[in-house]
């Protein structure tokens, strides 16, 4: 959990960085959706104050997930939270300072930085970015979005193959050799981002954005290689559509973000009560998002998930929610395994070889 930096906190909220407990006494007249309940507490992994830097949050959420992404493993690290609460300013970072770049970056130059470490190994990366806005994915890395609207651009789609794994249609990969590079593909799918949103059109709101970086590994003289993914998720605003202006299209957009959020909060239920043998359906596939970071939720993946809070006290109603809805996140069990396979043309080579290698 994080708290946004504010000059007005309620303080109907206390934070216990030893329990790690955050405590809500909500004034009664605040506490309306929660049908009048006007106590809380909530308990995290970690709680970072207002005072926390972007580094902290990177020691502390990211830095064992990437390490894991090196070794072949997938993860998944989402911001969860009311609009202004701070997940861009979590998952990209702000643009003003250099402490200030967030995850992607901080991601990206621990990934270059360990491969010099590693010299053995040798890694390929590949970056996407995808933004799902009314149901529709849009490739963030297309270059025709300079000239074309989003509505022009092709949509990404979902494939299915037959032993069940997504893939994604229309979504590029773009081979990244150094972390230059990789920067300079996160900024122009920002600056795609900022294009398609106008004052009428606030689509980081209403948007869902996956950055991903994958790894591709294969240890000098192995015919093993190792396939990992590290997604970081900046998710729609979660706040509730009847703050929201409910005529023409802003109320689609708003009936949309809320149904996969919804989505991904059914999903979420279900693996838990599926974990306590109450079920064995998850209904991932009933929105694109929870069908995209499906292998996140519940499966193969190490997956942290970041609930961001707006101390303000006209906010404090969102913050409960969003802490609700992270204690639920928190019940799911993940079992990651490493991502490995033989690569079958480095086979066949290596038997040609054999032979050869016992005649000398
Ligand atoms: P969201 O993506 O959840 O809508 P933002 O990340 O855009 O929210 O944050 C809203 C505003 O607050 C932005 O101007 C952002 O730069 C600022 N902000 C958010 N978190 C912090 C922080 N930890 N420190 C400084 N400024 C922050
Ligand atoms: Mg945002």
């Amino acid at each position: 959990m994080r708290v946004r930096p504010s000059k007005r906190p309620s303080g109907f909220f206390t934070v216990n960085p030893d329990t790690r407990e955050l405590e809500f006494a909500v004034p009664p007249d605040l506490a309306g959706v929660h049908h009048g309940r006007t106590n809380f507490a909530f308990r995290f992994n970690g709680m970072f104050g207002m005072g926390a830097s972007q580094g902290e949050i990177f020691e502390r959420v990211a830095r064992a997930s990437v390490d894991s992404v090196l070794d072949g493993y997938n993860a998944t690290i989402f911001a969860y939270g009311q609009t202004g609460s701070g997940k861009t300013f979590t998952i990209t970072g702000g643009a003003e300072r250099y402490e200030d770049r967030g995850l992607i970056p901080r991601a990206l130059s621990r990934i270059f930085a360990a491969f010099k470490d590693r010299p053995g190994v040798q890694y390929t990366t590949y970056i996407s970015y995808l933004e799902i806005y009314n149901e529709g994915g849009y490739d963030l890395l297309d270059p025709s979005h300079e000239t074309k609207t989003l509505e022009e651009l092709p949509r990404v789609t979902l494939l299915e193959d037959e032993a069940g794994s997504v893939h994604l249609k229309n979504l590029s990969l773009h081979a990244a050799t150094n972390e230059e590079e990789a920067l300079n593909l996160l900024f122009l799918g920002d600056t795609n981002r900022a294009i398609a949103e106008t004052p009428m059109n606030l689509a980081s709101s209403r948007s869902h954005c996956i950055f991903t970086i994958s790894l591709e590994s294969r240890q000098e003289g192995s015919s093993t290689v190792r396939r990992s993914k590290l997604h970081l998720v900046d998710l729609a605003g979660s706040e509730r559509t009847h703050k929201t202006n409910s005529s023409g299209q802003l109320f689609r957009e708003a009936t949309h973000i809320n149904k996969s959020l919804h989505y991904l909060e059914m999903v979420i239920v279900a693996l838990h009560e599926a974990r306590r043998g109450l079920r064995t359906h998850i209904p991932y596939r009933n929105t694109m998002l929870t069908s995209v970071i499906r292998d996140s939720l519940g499966g193969n993946c190490m997956t942290s998930m970041i609930a961001t809070i707006n101390p303000e006290p006209e906010h404090t109603d969102e913050s409960v929610s969003t802490c609700r809805f992270a204690q639920r996140v928190a019940r799911v069990q993940n079992s990651a395994t490493i991502n490995e396979e033989t690569d079958p043309s480095l086979l066949v080579r290596q038997v040609r070889w054999a032979p050869c290698t016992a005649m000398r």
